[in-house]
């Protein structure tokens, strides 16, 4: 049954409409019995959508899975959020998934945030389809976007369908492997003859399939050669090998709207995208990788890459990559603790069905784990996954509670939040009595005072937004740091020396003491000391980062050494010292991309310059102009506004944080 399993996501920027395609699938596929348009005034919403916060922003951010039959198949959707300000989301989900859909628009086709969704997808290797939707409207053009992936986004995408009609005149596809053309109403799908006024072009974009087939494939190429025409068989097992190498991005269509082309790209994504089977995952074993292939028959190795509260209690999304979960099996996690699973269930959305059992490559959530996301779960011996890529917060408010006695709901609500979120942090100033809240950018932070507010009922002023500035060293220096203290009492001692100087690592720590200068079982509190010193730099007071500490030697005191002389003479030992080694503060730096008229290119660019921006590209397009550059965070609050009103609101734009670099 596993190559009948596909677990994928669906790629898309807002706007795009992946609801609305979501929407579809789940009621083509018989998970829901009545589709309900979104941002309908009955407060029906689309099943993917079922938190309220998300439905008034009209974006989705939380990835719930929902599993949909397709014609003998499973299709598990794991859905990824649009906004980039919720990497995590979209890593751990981008993480845990075999392939996409990537949908585009068909009338703005690839646009500014098209780019930011296909780096994603390439930077995890998800093989994907595409989708080119809202063919319905004035204006699409699949041809086009075609062109578009293969000379902007460097894809080899290939069309492996027309339009039936375009625009208001849409009526279905025309499959050009198998030449059937597919009319569309709301509740069939009816093979038509394929009209002869467009039988030429259809036979010319088949023979470019065959061509790109017998590039792929020698057998299709022989075939050619003889002048046979090869068989559907070969030719869909050449494309579905080249989708899975990520050699090919077929092309299909339609409007999710209007019901168009919903049912055949189900067909595709069974037909072209892979099956747990058909890949392996890479785990290590202590330093050694070793590459996991989707065997129920194996000890389990599963991944948690989503929490959700429920009125039962913490819903555990996981991935099985081997072994089998069944109800009221322990497991461990990354710490070597127990966690048993007290009910196994499959979701559809906000609905829930309860199972016995799930296998290798299968995506299930449940209950009785407690552990933050991005937890491995394992069984026999344990594994280890590739550590994701968490980005460090960039955008900072300061928030003060308007009801003080709500503090501790207040408390509760951000420790589960950063559970949940690793790029979510909260910093408490014992001095100012301020708490500060951190994340990815603004709408990321928003959705959680919102949040705040609508779930815990916690009211809160928030401050203006702040940039997380980062400080770090460019220079070396040395310590050598003696605590001793004899005032009555049980005394204390400790004595660190070594040297301080930059790494490419957030911290590094290399223990070189020899001859027990330091006793072993202190090595590890010396380590946290010096952890601790980095929460505040030397020149601004920011965290610090890209610091190396190799600990050289020291001393001891048979009585008056403990963990915390150790600890404490770290510390200090840091703060006093680190000023020497050329310290300087770092800021976020995002890479933009704007799309606009080409007609306002000028003051676009005139504009990010002055915003300290450095240009990195221009494409022309025709009318329209991508700009690429590279901005200051500090620079870009409140940027969307100022846009709008340069281009009479026509541009648009999206930012992704790139790396930090030195303030100046
Ligand atoms: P998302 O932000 O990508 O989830 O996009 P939505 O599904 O919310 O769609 C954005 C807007 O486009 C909504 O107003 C949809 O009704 C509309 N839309 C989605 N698909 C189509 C389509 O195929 N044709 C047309 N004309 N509109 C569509």
């Amino acid at each position: 049954m596993l190559h009948k399993l596909r677990n994928i996501g669906i790629s898309a920027h807002v706007d795009s409409g992946k609801t609305t395609l979501t929407e579809r699938i789940l009621y083509y596929s018989g998970v829901i019995h009545k589709i309900v348009d979104i941002r309908s005034k009955d407060g029906n919403n689309a099943k993917m959508d079922f938190d309220p916060i998300e439905v008034m922003r009209g974006i989705t951010i939380n990835s719930a899975c929902t599993q949909c039959p397709w014609k003998g198949n499973a299709i598990n959707i794991i859905d990824t959020p649009g906004h980039v300000d919720f990497t995590i989301e979209v890593e751990r989900s981008l993480r845990v998934l075999d392939g996409a859909i990537f949908v585009l628009c068909g009338v703005a086709g690839v646009q500014a945030q098209s780019y930011t969704v296909d780096r994603q997808m390439k930077r995890y290797e998800v093989p994907g389809i595409a989708f080119v939707n809202k063919l319905d409207t004035p204006g699409a053009d699949p041809e086009r976007v075609c062109n578009e992936l293969r000379e902007k986004l460097d894809r080899n995408a290939v069309l492996f369908q027309l339009p039936l009609g375009l625009e208001s005149e849409l009526r279905g596809v025309i499959d050009l492997l198998e030449m059937k053309a597919f009319e569309f109403s709301k509740s069939e799908v009816v093979e038509v003859s394929i009209p002869d006024e467009l039988m030429e072009k259809c036979l010319s974009f088949r023979k470019v399939l065959w061509e790109e087939a017998a590039l792929l494939n020698e057998e299709v190429l022989d075939s050619l050669m003889n002048s046979e025409e090869p068989s559907l068989e070969l030719l869909k097992a050449t494309f579905r090998e080249a989708v899975i190498e990520r050699k090919l991005t077929p092309v299909f269509m339609g409007s999710a709207y209007k019901n168009i082309g919903v049912q055949t790209l189900l067909d595709a994504v069974c037909d072209y995208l892979p099956s747990p089977q058909d890949v392996l995952c890479t785990a290590y074993e202590e330093e050694e990788e070793v590459q996991i292939a989707a065997d129920s028959e194996s000890s389990v190795l599963a991944y948690a890459f989503k929490l959700q509260e429920d009125k039962y209690g913490q819903l555990t999304f996981f991935r099985i990559y081997s072994g089998r979960v069944r109800k009221g099996d322990t497991l461990f996690d990354g710490n070597g603790k127990k966690q048993r699973v007290s009910r196994l269930v499959r979701m559809n959305a906000d609905e829930m069905n309860d199972l016995d059992l799930a296998e290798a490559g299968d995506i299930v959530a449940a209950f009785g784990i407690d552990c933050p996301s991005g937890t491995v779960l394992w069984s026999g011996k344990e594994l280890r996954l590739d550590g994701m890529f968490i980005p460090n917060p960039v955008v900072e408010y300061r928030i003060e509670l308007l009801e003080r006695e709500k503090a501790s709901q207040l408390a509760k609500a951000l420790g589960k939040f950063q559970k949940e979120d690793p790029t979510f942090k909260v910093k408490y100033n014992e001095e100012s009595c301020e708490t500060v809240i951190a994340g990815m950018g603004e709408l990321h932070l928003d959705i959680y005072v919102q949040k705040l507010e609508d779930e815990y009922g916690v009211k809160l002023n928030k401050g203006q937004p702040q940039v997380a500035y980062r400080e770090t060293i460019t220079g070396s220096c040395d310590f050598d740091f003696t605590l001793s203290k004899q005032t009555g009492g049980p005394g204390m001692y400790s004595c660190v020396r070594g040297t301080i100087e930059p790494s490419e690592e957030q911290f590094e720590f290399v223990n070189e003491v020899k001859g027990g200068a330091i006793p072993a079982e202190f090595i590890s509190s010396v380590e946290a000391g010096f952890k601790d010193g980095l929460g505040e730099g030397p020149i601004e007071g920011h965290p610090l980062t890209g610091v190396k500490v190799t600990l050289k030697d020291g001393d001891k005191h048979d009585q008056d050494s403990s963990d915390r002389a150790f600890r404490i003479a770290a510390q200090i030992a840091l703060k006093d010292n680190i000023g020497k080694a050329l310290p300087c503060v770092l800021e976020p730096l995002m890479s933009v991309s704007v799309e606009t008229p080409s007609e306002f290119q000028g003051s676009v660019i005139g504009d990010l310059n002055r915003r300290r921006g450095q240009v990195t590209g221009t494409q022309f397009d025709g009318s329209f102009t991508v700009i690429s550059a590279e901005v200051p965070l500090a620079n870009m609050f409140a940027y969307v506004g100022h846009l709008r009103s340069m281009t009479q609101g026509k541009a648009s734009f999206a930012m992704e944080f790139e790396r930090y670099q030195r303030k100046t």
